[in-house]
């Protein structure tokens, strides 16, 4: 129970990484407060919670809205009296060819990816400095921050951003006992790998000729990452982004795949 009466809040949370993380944080003793625009997975999502024995509550947010950020944050501190943990996970990708891309893509990646989570720092961290105990912000990145891959650039150039973020609000909150650090998955399967990222066969062998584990990660081994940093097992560690990616960064030649992967 790493996270024993602990109030954690999660955006992007009906689905994939988000739900994962919701689960196992309330598995880790959190009472979790789930958000998300879509308002019947969300539903479902805490119901399944709740069934699971789980103490959670929903909030409809959209991360891209700075007045829907502070709602989320004055609901949780109201409904469960106080934020300890706060994970901005909520998250899109446009797929597009480099010289393609609009204005419009380009404002509506940032803004959920990149707008959304600064202000989901800044906002969260308003209500730690204020209960003064502390707390943890995680960010959800991605191996893209660190790659180029042009075909995603706006989700690419979001979660770059994103790793500064991270690192300077790390600095920032550091003398008011708040941490502050990434996680940076690989291909992992979810919803997100239809917008582009996984589609056909030869994509999936392309990528998992780039990475040694030899198969895509389950949200639960990122949820794993994120309950170890939301916790004191972590309690030295800010600033920094950490890769749960079966070792897609640090390769630098491709490995075979075998034909039934
Ligand atoms: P997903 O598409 O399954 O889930 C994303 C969730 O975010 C959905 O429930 C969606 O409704 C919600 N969302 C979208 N826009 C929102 C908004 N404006 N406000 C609030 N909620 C919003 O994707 P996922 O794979 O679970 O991704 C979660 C996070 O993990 C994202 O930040 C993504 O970039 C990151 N990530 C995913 C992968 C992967 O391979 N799946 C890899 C690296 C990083």
């Amino acid at each position: 129970m790493k996270l024993k009466d602990k109030v954690a809040v999660v955006t992007g949370a009906a689905r994939g990484i988000g739900l994962a993380c919701a689960r196992r944080f309330a598995e880790e003793g959190a009472k979790v407060v789930l958000s998300d625009i879509d308002e019947a997975g969300l539903a479902a999502s805490c119901a399944a919670l709740t069934g699971e024995g789980h103490s959670v509550h929903s909030v409809i947010a959209d991360v891209s809205e700075i007045a829907d950020i502070e709602r989320l944050v004055a609901e949780a501190m109201a409904h469960f009296g106080g934020i300890d943990v706060m994970l901005n996970n909520a998250g899109i990708a446009i797929t597009k060819d480099f010289m393609t891309v609009t204005a419009e893509d380009y404002d509506r990646v940032l803004s959920i990816n990149l707008r959304g989570a600064f202000f989901g720092v800044q906002v969260a961290a308003r209500a730690m400095i204020a209960a003064g105990k502390g707390g943890v912000i995680l960010n959800m990145s991605s191996i893209n921050s660190r790659m180029a891959n042009p075909s995603v650039a706006t989700y690419a150039i979001s979660k770059g951003g994103l790793n500064q973020v991270t690192g300077t609000a790390a600095v920032a909150l550091a003398p008011h006992g708040i941490r502050v650090c990434g996680i940076g998955p690989g291909t992992i399967a979810t919803e997100m790998l239809n917008m582009g990222f996984l589609t056909n066969e030869e994509q999936r062998r392309m990528i998992l000729s780039r990475t040694p584990a030899g198969r895509l990660g389950d949200p639960a081994e990122v949820a794993a990452v994120a309950a170890f940093l939301a916790s004191d097992d972590a309690s030295y560690m800010t600033g920094q982004t950490v890769y749960p990616d079966g070792g897609r960064m640090i390769l630098n030649y491709v490995v075979p795949v075998a034909p039934d992967a």
